[in-house]
């Protein structure tokens, strides 16, 4: 697969993942949850992705919101856990 390929999925999923975050925001951020709890969420949310898939064929939108529900807990795991710290500091020269 060409990374021009990917980088057009990634770009898709990235905007169906901030969707998601934004129709959540009301249950607030996560930087007070304990990483059991999100991992608990994590598993919760791939069982999601399983049920949302037994509809593929009618409703393929749903299996991606589910999908990028899984990836913003991880990506809650991934923060909590300091493992974004570097990134965000790189990253921010970008979004200059
Ligand atoms: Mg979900």
């Amino acid at each position: 697969m060409g990374s021009k390929n990917y980088i057009h999925k990634i770009a898709s999923f990235r905007e169906i993942m901030l969707e998601r975050l934004r129709a959540n925001r009301w249950k607030g951020g996560w930087k007070g949850e304990s990483f059991h709890y999100l991992q608990g969420r994590l598993l919760e949310e791939v069982i999601e992705v399983a049920e949302a898939a037994r509809h593929r064929e009618t409703n393929k939108a749903w299996v991606a919101r589910e999908c990028a529900d899984v990836a913003n807990i991880a990506m809650m795991i991934a923060d909590i856990t300091g493992g974004l710290d570097n990134k965000e500091k790189k990253g921010e020269k970008g979004c200059q």
